[in-house]
């Protein structure tokens, strides 16, 4: 597999030299060279869930890695469903939740500490990252358990909630979390710190392991054809695809997947209050505007760092943003949803109910509608509870963890201490 970076496509790197690095000068974003194309898309709709992904990975992996090796790969990371539920006739959820994390960042995240595994020749890896909490969780299920690297997380003492806490705290083995008595900010600039200390990286093999790494967008490719193999065949040219977005990388995948020959008739980007690009697409101007907290803080992000690949793919495949449909729900719109959602018996959480209003909304005649749950309503059961009048239960995952010990160390916000920390760790 060969990519080049987006802003300078002089530089051109392996898959291997991308997962590692993640961008590239200039703080470039990687993008595939090649994009396959599958021709007998039916063939490969009828496969599981495992042997269809590895068809697809490599396919865009090559001859790199070897397909058993990629299969193995797979297999490790993609330990759960994402299953197709109908709330209307037309309209169906396809929940992405169902990971140990409970939710679609494990997909990503657990193909990546895979991929960065396999393409890291044994070499002592340390990846370092600084979380308010959801992010953390999420990069340390997806490492737990992989040899030869370890994992730390800096997180704010007191600062996140108690059962995002026992999520990722709780895990022990390569995965080393550490309490800061100081803010997220302050944990922030000492990781900024380690990553500016070129003997400290150099000796522990540093690595951030980020959302903008292009294994991550690979693997989200999977479950858009793991939706549509879900849908009758004779549906599967009307379907219309709405993806609640953030950094816009799910989008991205969905788009690359259907530049891969998958089906689909079109997306509609979904946002929250923080809908630059809804705006950008009716009126050609880019204008991010000050981001705003919303009930779906996932997406809270005005400056979205995936779309310069969404340009980057509509160039090279010649296809018109025009055909891009998008659209934003405030706080009581999403709301007036999920309540809708439940309504009809189907549980939800504000990101997934974003989706859903969209699609509701834009929907034609013919139509056969998806939109993606990114999230298990217990996730954001504070919101879930308030707008619902509910108390919903925790899932079997987080009731686990909830019963588990910290297993935290404590740490005063001093870089010194953080370095000696870290050479320790990989001695
Ligand atoms: C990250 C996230 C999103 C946004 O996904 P992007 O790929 O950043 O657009 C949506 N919902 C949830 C629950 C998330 O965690």
């Amino acid at each position: 597999m060969k990519l080049y970076n987006i802003k300078d496509h002089s530089e051109t790197v392996s898959f291997a030299q991308a997962v590692k690095q993640g961008l590239g000068r200039g703080q470039g974003l990687f993008f595939p060279e090649h994009i396959p194309q599958f021709e007998d898309i039916d063939a490969l709709l009828s496969m599981p869930l495992v042997e269809r992904s590895t068809e697809i990975l490599s396919a865009l992996i090559g001859d790199e890695l070897p397909k058993s090796q990629i299969h193995e790969l797979v297999a490790q990371a993609f330990t759960f469903e994402a299953p197709l539920k109908s709330v209307t006739e037309r309209i169906h959820a396809l929940e992405l939740f169902h990971g140990p994390t409970l939710a679609f960042k494990d997909f990503g995240g657990r193909f990546m500490a895979q991929s960065l595994a396999a393409v890291s020749d044994g070499n002592k890896i340390t990846i370092l990252t600084a979380t308010s909490g959801d992010t953390g969780a999420a990069v340390a299920h997806a490492f737990y358990g992989i040899e030869n690297i370890n994992v730390v997380i800096l997180y704010p003492k007191g600062k996140i909630s108690p059962l995002q806490e026992k999520l990722f705290c709780t895990l022990g083995g390569n995965i080393h979390t550490v309490a800061v008595n100081g803010t997220f900010d302050d944990c922030q600039t000492m990781v900024k710190q380690a990553f500016d200390d070129k003997e400290l990286r150099q000796t522990i093999g540093l690595n951030s392991a980020n959302s903008i790494n292009i294994s991550r967008l690979m693997a989200q490719i999977c479950y858009y054809f793991e939706a549509l193999a879900q849908i009758p065949q004779y549906k599967r040219d009307q379907v219309v695809v709405a993806v609640p977005s953030g950094n816009f990388g799910n989008l991205t995948a969905g788009l690359i997947a259907k530049a891969m020959g998958l089906p689909i008739k079109r997306f509609i980007a979904a946002t929250n209050a923080n809908d630059t690009v809804p705006r950008y697409l009716a009126s050609g101007q880019w204008q991010p505007q000050t981001t705003v907290a919303t009930l779906s803080n996932a997406m809270d992000v005005s400056q979205p760092n995936n779309w310069p690949r969404i340009e980057e793919l509509f160039r090279r495949e010649g296809w018109a943003l025009s055909e891009l449909a998008s659209g934003r729900a405030d706080d009581a719109q999403t709301a007036e949803s999920l309540t809708q959602l439940a309504e009809q018996d189907y549980l939800c959480e504000p990101h997934g109910a974003i989706a859903y209003r969209l699609l509701a909304q834009q929907l034609g005649e013919e139509e056969e509608g998806i939109f993606l749950c990114t999230a298990h309503p217990a996730k954001f059961k504070e919101s879930v509870d308030a707008i619902l009048h509910k108390d919903i239960p925790l899932p079997g995952p987080l009731a686990k963890h909830a019963q588990m010990d910290l297993l935290s160390s404590e740490q005063e916000t001093d870089f010194s201490v953080l370095r000696a920390y870290l050479l320790n760790l990989s001695a």
